[in-house]
């Protein structure tokens, strides 16, 4: 079951709920002041690895043109 990250916007209070079958359902509620006031979160899980960045700085014009 996929675990989603919320954090409040009244306390800022961040804690990870359990969705169901209906992630679409923005039923999440602050355990801790019971504000609905929430936003998903993205959990970024370190990894480590560097391969597939989508914004790297690619060089535009600097393999071109060898004189
Ligand atoms: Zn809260």
């Amino acid at each position: 079951m996929p675990i989603y990250e919320y954090i409040c916007l009244k306390c800022d209070n961040k804690f990870a709920l359990l969705q169901s079958l209906y992630p679409a359902e923005n039923n999440a509620e602050c355990p801790k002041c019971s504000s609905r006031k929430v936003k998903k979160v993205i959990s970024t899980f370190s990894l480590g690895t560097d391969s597939g960045n989508s914004a790297s700085p690619m060089p535009a014009s600097g393999f071109s043109g060898g004189g």
